[in-house]
């Protein structure tokens, strides 16, 4: 089948290398002029690794990945709040550079079939395939369109225009530094204050990566002044470990990105173009499941056009990834307001309900995240 997948990131290349695998005749169309990716490190989950297992590429991830068995949550008085076991079986959930995973993705697609600079400006339905417009001129058709153009997809408002994203009130900061901490290399910490939370993320190699979240406006100005010293200081009251690793961040290289999601859609399939990845199911960080849903569709999709006539392959798709999705939109969103709460009396009844929460009973809140059913 000709395919084209709109987009080159973790969700496009994912899709575009499982569907070269099974010999489809795919094509990858990037706006951009180059594959460097922008941001730190990204966890993922064992249910997307665990996925993608019967592919090759999870071997490569695994193998590049420091697996995470713990995230351990502090307040910022470094009290004991709550702790998620993430050991799952024979699969781990694993943290690994962004660059790095990007490059691994890379190698099961020809490079002959990535095209840069082809921003997708709109499609159109003919008969049983798809015509694309690039912004360069050139019009192509495919028999299926993968649309995988991230939060900000055109071909999704072109689908639905009220699909916008939805600002989540905070802003993030990230970076990675290489340093030697007192932090076991297969545990995350997050402290959760007044100010905001902080989290730090061992990858391999004494390299960590780390996150904060602060209440902002959408493109707040005092907080896209911010560099190095700032940060030190807005934490500044925060444990040894976030002061720590703020210490070792070079000057250059801190990221910042407003928080958004959207609001989760009734389907993901308009005739022959499917919506995977950010642009169906764009949700915030606070689960560390993006990039993990994403590579969910890339397998489910795979799985589906393999065994089944696209038209069957494509309902089944929606029917597996729509409501599953829309849970983790919905789960995250809330955990970002519980965490991003700034009340005193919040907090407090935040923090003493955390305490009170075992172990497992925290784990059984995402255990839907490993039932997600592949074909
Ligand atoms: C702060 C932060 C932390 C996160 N941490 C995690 C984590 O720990 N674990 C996790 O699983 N997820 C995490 N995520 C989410 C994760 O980064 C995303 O879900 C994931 O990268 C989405 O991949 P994607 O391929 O769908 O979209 P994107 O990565 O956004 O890729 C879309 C691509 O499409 C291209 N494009 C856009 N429009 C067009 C067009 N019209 N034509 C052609 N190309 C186009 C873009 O240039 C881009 O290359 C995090 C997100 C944020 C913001």
């Amino acid at each position: 089948m000709k395919i084209a997948v709109v987009g080159a990131g973790i969700g496009g290349l994912t899709v575009a290398g499982l569907m070269c695998q099974i010999g489809h005749d795919v094509n990858v169309y990037e706006g951009k002029d180059n594959l460097d990716q922008v941001g730190a490190g990204i966890g993922i989950g064992s249910n997307a690794l665990k996925a993608l297992k019967q592919y090759r590429m999870a071997y490569a991830i695994e193998q590049e990945g420091q697996p995470l068995e713990q995230i351990k949550i502090h307040s910022d008085l470094d009290e004991n709040l709550s702790a998620l076991n993430m050991k799952q079986d024979d699969t781990h959930n694993i943290t690994i550079h962004r660059n790095v995973l990007h490059e691994i993705l890379k190698t099961y697609v020809p490079s002959e079939r990535i095209h840069l600079n082809h921003k997708v400006t709109e499609f159109k339905p003919t008969g049983d395939g798809v015509r694309l417009c690039f912004d360069n001129g050139e019009v192509e058709e495919f028999e299926l369109v993968i649309a995988a153009d991230g939060l900000h997809s055109n071909i999704r408002t072109q689908i639905y225009p009220k699909s916008l994203p939805k600002y989540a009130g905070y802003t993030c900061f990230r970076g990675v530094v290489n340093a030697k901490l007192d932090i076991d290399g297969k545990e995350a910490l997050e402290y959760w204050g007044h100010k905001g939370r902080f989290g730090i993320v061992p990858l391999k190699e004494n390299q960590y990566y780390w996150f904060c979240t602060m209440n902002a406006k959408e493109n707040d100005l005092q907080f896209k002044s911010f560099e190095k010293p700032h940060l030190q200081a807005y934490f500044n009251q925060f444990p040894n470990e976030v002061r720590q690793i703020l210490d070792a961040q070079d000057e250059v290289g801190i990221l910042q990105h407003d928080i958004y999601d959207i609001a989760p859609l009734k389907s993901f399939v308009s005739g022959r173009v499917v919506l995977l990845g950010d642009a169906a199911h764009a949700t915030t960080p606070n689960m560390g499941q993006g990039a993990g849903q994403a590579i969910e569709d890339a397998v489910t999709l795979a799985n589906l056009i393999k065994d089944r006539d696209i038209e069957a392959a494509l309902k089944r798709y929606d029917k597996l990834r729509v409501k599953h999705t829309k849970k983790v939109i919905l789960k995250s969103r809330k955990i970002g307001k519980v965490g991003q709460a700034t009340s005193t009396m919040k907090i407090k009844s935040r923090n003493a309900m955390m305490k009170k929460t075992s172990s497992k009973a925290m784990n059984r809140k995402v255990k839907f995240l490993q039932k997600a059913k592949l074909k």
